[in-house]
């Protein structure tokens, strides 16, 4: 069995209990990994909060933290094979994706890197002769971040890379449900040469774990990714230290398709949009809303691709959508179909939880059309799509901003004046038009209502990292 240890100030522990990772394809126990809790946090914070005034770090010049980083993007890229290997096995992820994805993460390592030397001051024009005035943007002090299951290695360089830029020190958690990607990552962390401290890579429970992090009072800022539920968590516990917080939430993303949209494309798009990651993804395209006049047209070529997709061992090439990434997860699925079908919704594919090892769902889709189906409402972070139908722009529009979130959406359509009015009327933090899940590491990525507040990538990102601070010189 695999044995993984925590990155505490510089050093490599067991942290202060052991509990042990299943292997989401066989549902058998494949790792021993280990739990922080309060003691192992305390440990984290202070070496973090020591790194950021003593020592080297904050006598690095910006362009010596860059450095760091590019050497940090060049030991992922050359490790992207066992990287991909560990997340796949310890989240189910299939390998496709995961090898696709680590080759962003050094991206945004290395786009990161470039960002350390141009977070400037200024100097302001104040009206008076004898007095110069400069704003110096300095890191924000200690980070703590808290992470889900999916996509840990990327979730947390779109935190990591601009924190570190800027300045500050860190506390990673990695979810306790597949944190082996993390922990591995902190050997090239160490190997890249940041002083001890810097940055501490953890994982353990959040009722433990991450709650001691979030609360802890040498924390300035968490930067967190996952469920609404436990970003209220999160928000109170560092409400008491008057810490900032950064959200990355959940969605019940919009996916509108008109009668005039290249079908096929948008096809392809709306399959790849809710299936890829097995539905595990926060901008799941995960409400399809589509022109009457073509749903039926439509909806079977969704069928088709659907049934072809190759379900299989995430660990094969060719598995197109692999297990969910725990039983809890494939028990929520379950539970909310059931739920959605007994509301009325009409399952068209898929729909019924496999028997056999592992916690496997098959892609599903639900004609919601007419219905108040929970499934429009809820996040199944799964793969099921549910489906209505629309017969005016207004009425597309509508269906769209039918939701307390407002992360991603979709628009196909070949009419771009109806795709400006749209643009501007959705209400969500990304607006793909005849497209759907595009990112770089330059654009920025976040959303709006439940879908939380901050926004990733991009030079904003770094800045939000830092805190200005006012100097007056009389000359
Ligand atoms: P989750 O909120 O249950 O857990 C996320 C992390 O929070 C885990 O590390 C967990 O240990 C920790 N945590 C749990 N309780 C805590 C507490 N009381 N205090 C502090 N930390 C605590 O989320 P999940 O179920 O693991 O992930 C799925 C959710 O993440 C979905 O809602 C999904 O949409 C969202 N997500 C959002 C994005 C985005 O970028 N917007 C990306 C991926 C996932």
């Amino acid at each position: 069995m695999q044995r993984f240890q925590c990155y505490i100030d510089g050093e490599f522990l067991d942290g202060e209990a052991r509990y042990r990772s299943i292997d989401p394809a066989t549902g058998k126990d494949w790792a021993d990994m280990p739990e922080a809790r309060e003691g192992d946090v305390d440990r984290a914070v202070n070496a973090a909060e020591k790194a950021l005034y003593d020592g080297p770090w904050p006598k690095m010049t910006a362009t010596q933290r860059g450095k760091l980083l590019y050497k940090l993007a060049d030991l992922v890229a050359a490790n992207a094979q066992k990287l991909a290997e560990l997340e796949t096995r310890d989240t189910g992820k299939i390998i496709r994706e995961t090898s696709a994805q680590i080759a962003y993460v050094a991206d945004y390592y290395r786009y990161y890197a470039g960002i350390a030397d141009k977070i400037e001051g200024s100097y302001l024009p104040i009206d008076k002769q004898d007095m110069d005035v400069w704003l110096r943007r300095e890191p924000i002090g200690v980070v703590a971040m808290v992470v889900p299951w999916n996509s840990q290695l990327f979730l947390s360089a779109v935190k990591i890379g601009p924190a570190l830029a800027a300045g500050c020190t860190m506390v990673v958690k990695a979810s306790e449900d597949g944190p082996a990607p993390l922990l591995e990552f902190a050997r090239f962390v160490h190997e890249a040469g940041f002083p001890a401290g810097v940055l501490n890579i953890i994982t353990g429970f959040g009722a433990s774990c991450g709650a001691a992090l979030s609360r802890h009072p040498k924390v300035a800022h968490v930067a967190f990714t996952g469920g609404p539920e436990t970003a209220r968590h999160i928000v109170r516990n560092s409400a008491e230290n008057l810490a900032s917080t950064s959200l990355e939430l959940g969605g019940k993303s919009p996916f509108i398709v008109f009668a005039d949209a290249d079908l096929e494309s948008a096809a392809n798009a709306q399959v790849a949009g809710i299936f890829a990651a097995t539905g595990q993804s926060c901008v799941a395209g995960s409400r399809l809303i589509v022109e009457r006049s073509i749903k039926e047209r439509f909806l079977g070529l969704l069928k088709d691709k659907a049934e072809a997709i190759r379900i299989g061992s995430p660990l094969d090439m060719a598995t197109e959508v692999g297990p969910l990434a725990t039983k809890r997860q494939q028990d929520h699925v379950t539970a909310l179909i059931h739920k959605s079908v007994q509301s009325g919704a009409h399952i068209i594919t898929g729909g019924q939880t496999p028997s056999g090892e592992g916690f496997y769902f098959p892609p599903t889709i639900l004609d919601c059309d007419g219905v108040a189906s929970p499934s429009l409402a809820e996040e199944f972070f799964g793969p099921v799509l549910s489906v209505v139908a629309f017969d005016t722009e207004a009425e597309a529009l509508s269906l769209a901003n039918d939701t307390r979130y407002g992360l991603a959406s979709g628009v196909f359509t070949q009419n771009l004046t109806r795709a400006h009015r749209l643009m501007k009327g959705i209400r969500a933090g990304i607006v793909w038009v005849n497209t759907y899940r595009a990112v770089s590491p330059i654009a920025p990525f976040g959303g709006f209502g439940l879908s939380g507040h901050g926004r990733e990538g991009g030079l904003a990102a770094a800045l939000d990292y830092t805190r200005t601070k006012t100097i007056w010189l009389r000359t």
